[in-house]
């Protein structure tokens, strides 16, 4: 049977609307109207329960992790390495030390460009990205070539959000020394075949990573079944706290690779002459972790992971669709991203309006959207535009929420058509 068979339109609106009580800052008004909060790509809302994650941890655990004798320190200890396996069992890792918890995507796509690529790159190499990429997949990859000599090469995007895959085929080289990918787009919604697209890339021996930061909230990643190198997500869009994210990495490549920072917890012996390492993963975790961030995205993984993704992502791809058609009869408004395979990214320019002014207008109605660039300038030129305006979906999200956009988007034609 078809998965997305296994839930009706009515289970869908029920899980939505069963939700939403988890999520304390959903019942705030905004300029006197209930808050449609959709600007989920940037940033999601935090159920109670990963509230109360952190609050226990700071009441009754906290205590540095790894060093004490003492059963509060065996405690916050326990609490942390357990977060890691529930992030190793909700990507599919073969094993908790192939994870490595980080700030979030931006210092795991770093800790890559500057402990794997920089020592590898030489003049003539090349490391390709694509035309889609978050300046967080763009700028850590400019820095390391500059160090190293090495070239970007960029794989073209076609009009409707997709990449080319003509003119991947054609960049695939012996050159290329790492492939660097999003999963899914932050400004367009594109999900890209990575699976298709890492086989391609394996043939030549090419490594891959997956920036995966839109990809955790919306789809079902399993890093083994994709074969990707490394694989990087945020916390914060999964529902979970900011300030923690964490890095996938092959434990080979891993292994193979010297630390990003150095400090205490990455060591096991010091002396002024010469310091051993520690093991994965704690060789790339230099300094006190963030460990009560650790805790709470655990508590959003189980939380999400209770309701289900399946059904999570099925709710979401409904909603797309309803608002997708709901928006294209907006007069003078033009979508940007049209590619076949989307996550719940609502991303569009109207002739009327620029969109800072659309997203003005929007927030007065109690609807907060993103306006600009997305993080994604190079694409922006692509498609010969300034910026969208970006409605971006998450679990809690109706059907209300958009016929509210909707209304809203009727207010910026009036006021400004
Ligand atoms: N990659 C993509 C596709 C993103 O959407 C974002 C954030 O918007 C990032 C990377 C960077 O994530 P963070 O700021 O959490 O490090």
């Amino acid at each position: 049977m078809n998965e997305s068979m296994l839930f009706t339109d009515a289970d869908n609106l029920a899980l939505a609307k069963r939700c939403r009580g988890d999520f304390p800052l959903l019942s705030r008004q905004m300029h006197g109207r209930p808050l449609v909060y959709l600007d989920n790509a940037a940033t999601s809302q935090k159920p109670q329960a990963v509230l109360d994650a952190l609050q226990y941890y700071y009441q009754q655990q906290n205590a540095n992790v790894h060093r004490g004798v003492y059963q509060l320190s065996e405690e916050a200890t326990s609490a942390y390495e357990g977060a890691r396996a529930r992030v190793q069992r909700f990507i599919n890792a073969a094993g908790v030390e192939e994870i490595i918890f980080l700030r979030g995507t931006t210092e795991a796509i770093n800790l890559v460009a500057q402990a794997y690529a920089r020592p590898r790159l030489q003049p003539g190499d090349e490391v390709l990205i694509s035309a889609i990429e978050h300046h967080s997949n763009i700028v850590p990859w400019q820095i390391v070539c500059r160090q190293t000599g090495a070239q970007l090469r960029v794989i073209p995007v076609l009009d409707s959000g997709e990449l080319d895959q003509a003119g991947f085929a054609e960049l695939l080289s012996p050159r290329v020394r790492l492939l660097a990918l999003t999963h899914v787009s932050n400004a367009l919604g594109t999900i890209n075949p990575v699976k298709e697209m890492i086989a391609q890339a394996h043939q030549q021996g090419i490594p891959v990573l997956i920036d995966g930061a839109q990809a955790v909230p919306h789809l079902r990643v399993d890093v083994q079944a994709l074969d990707a190198d490394f694989y990087a997500f945020s916390g914060h869009k999964l529902y979970g706290p900011t300030g923690i994210g964490a890095l996938y990495g092959k434990r080979r490549l891993l292994e193979d690779m010297e630390p990003w920072q150095g400090g205490g917890e990455m060591i096991i012996q010091v002396s002024f002459e010469h310091t051993d390492y520690n093991q994965l993963p704690y060789k790339f975790e230099a300094g006190t972790p963030n460990i009560a961030d650790a805790i709470g995205l655990a508590a959003a993984l189980d939380y999400v992971d209770n309701l289900g993704l399946e059904a999570i992502a099925e709710q979401e791809q409904q909603l797309l669709d309803y608002g997708t058609q709901a928006l294209q009869r907006v007069p003078g408004l033009r979508l940007i991203g049209t590619a076949q395979h989307k996550a719940a990214i609502l991303s569009f320019v109207m002739e009327q309006a620029h969109p800072h002014d659309i997203s003005t207008i929007l927030d007065r109605c109690g609807v907060a959207v993103r306006a600009g660039h997305h993080c994604a300038m190079p694409l922006m030129q692509r498609f010969g535009i300034a910026g969208t305006a970006r409605a971006s979906l998450a679990l809690y999200n109706t059907r209300d929420d958009i016929d509210v956009l909707v209304d809203a988007l009727h207010e910026v034609v009036r006021m400004f058509g």
